[in-house]
Parts: structure tokens; sequence; C-alpha cells
């Protein structure tokens, strides 16, 4: 896949580059990596100059480092998600897990896990979905 590259940006104007090294899922709002900032950074949904030199990476983890991390971790890149670490050319990463090894750990009961909210979520997108299309029929 191409990398592509984001930036995340807080209130105060800190702005984070990131680039994704596997296709995946990224949240649309993170804590801001400024040291001392508690804000709320939110992503430019990769609109963005593409040649930006990104400081942080959105990757896939290893089944290994997968079996390491919490709970609401683990749901999130068994959903697909990528997970954000600072780019560092001296360490060395294992390899991300395959696309069959995440098939195995994706969960069977995705509609019994996430319950009423996430069909909460799936209308509320629709309702704002439908109110663009009206606004635009309106001009
Ligand atoms: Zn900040």
């Amino acid at each position: 896949m191409k990398e592509t590259i984001n930036v995340y940006t807080c209130k105060s104007g800190h702005r984070l580059v990131t680039v994704d090294r596997q296709a995946g899922v990224t949240p649309f709002i993170i804590g801001c990596k400024h040291p001392g900032c508690a804000e709320r950074a939110q992503s430019n949904f990769y609109l963005v100059d593409q040649k930006h030199t990104p400081t942080h990476e959105w990757y896939r983890p290893s089944l290994r480092e997968y079996e390491t991390l919490d709970p609401h971790s683990k749901d999130h890149v068994s959903n697909g998600g990528l997970l954000l670490r600072e780019i560092d050319s001296d360490r060395e990463h294992e390899p991300p897990m395959s696309d069959e090894t995440l098939e195995k750990i994706r969960p069977t009961f995705v509609i019994d896990s996430l319950g009423p909210a996430s069909i909460k979520t799936n209308a509320t997108f629709a309702n704002i979905v439908n109110r663009f299309k009206k606004r635009k029929k309106q001009r």
C-alpha cells in the first residue's frame, strides 16, 4: 500500500505528522503528543501536504505485541485499528501480523459485543448524511 501522511492538530496549534505504514483504521482524535500539552489533537483526514516528514507512525502490531496490549487496545487492533508510535530508525520492529492472522483475531460477535451503541452510531451517521443531502438540495 501507499504510505499516507496525516497531521493531527490541537487547539494550541501543535502539529503531529503521522504516516500510515499499513492499511487500517486510525482514530479521529488523539491526545496531543507535545510535551506538557493536555489538549486533544484532531485529524486532518489526510488532506495535508504528503511531503511532510512524519515523526510518528501508525502500524499494525505483530501477534506477539498484540498479546501484550490492554483489552481496549486489543479491541481496537482486532477491529482493524492501527497503533501509534514514535519513528525511531535505531529500533528494530517485528513485522506486522498478516491479514490472515488479523482475520483470526477479528471478533465474531461484533453486533452482540457492540450492542445498542453501534446501532446508535450508525443511525447518527445516516442522519448526518441525510442532513447533508437535504442542505445540498436547498441550494
Ligand atoms: Zn498540543
